[in-house]
């Protein structure tokens, strides 16, 4: 994992404007995770882990197909920028530097132990061993809660 200084080094200073930020075009539709109706085509994240984000979406509709995708949750988008801290401390939370991605809150909450949340299920080792070939890993396996982030480790 990253210390905040080194992300400062490797990313620069997060800031409200993001204007370290591009956008991406996302090779399926995403759900918002709060607004299921409303579906999203693209992204916003920083410039440097586009490419990162992108793999990870095109091995994740290879492996599983859009169906699946749905039925499984991969597509219920929880964000990625948002300029804030973390919560419960005085540290930028990895959002704001649009190198963390929330996927199905609901169902891996912050407070919920990993072993409890969905991510943990068999079906989800995939999605895994996905986001880790890309350089990101989910906070529920390494630290025992918030299993619905993954954040760039490098
Ligand atoms: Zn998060």
């Amino acid at each position: 994992m990253l210390k905040t200084n080194e992300i400062i080094k490797k990313y620069g200073k997060p800031n409200q404007q993001g204007s370290y930020l591009t956008t991406i075009t996302l090779p399926y539709p995403m759900r918002i995770a709060w607004d299921t109706k409303t579906k999203v085509t693209k992204m916003r994240c920083h410039r440097q882990v586009a490419d990162d984000f992108l793999g990870v979406f095109n091995d994740l509709l290879s492996h599983y197909g859009y169906e699946k995708i749905v039925e499984l949750g991969i597509d219920l988008f929880g964000g990625c920028f948002n300029f804030r801290q973390m919560r419960g401390g005085s540290e930028y939370s990895r959002h704001s530097w649009g190198i963390a991605i929330d996927l199905d809150p609901e169902r891996n909450q912050l407070k919920t132990p990993y072993l409890k949340s969905n991510f943990s299920k068999p079906e989800y080792k995939k999605l895994h061993e996905i986001f880790e070939k890309h350089g990101f890993n989910n906070l529920g396996k390494t630290k025992g809660y918030d299993s619905m982030h993954w954040e760039k480790i490098e």
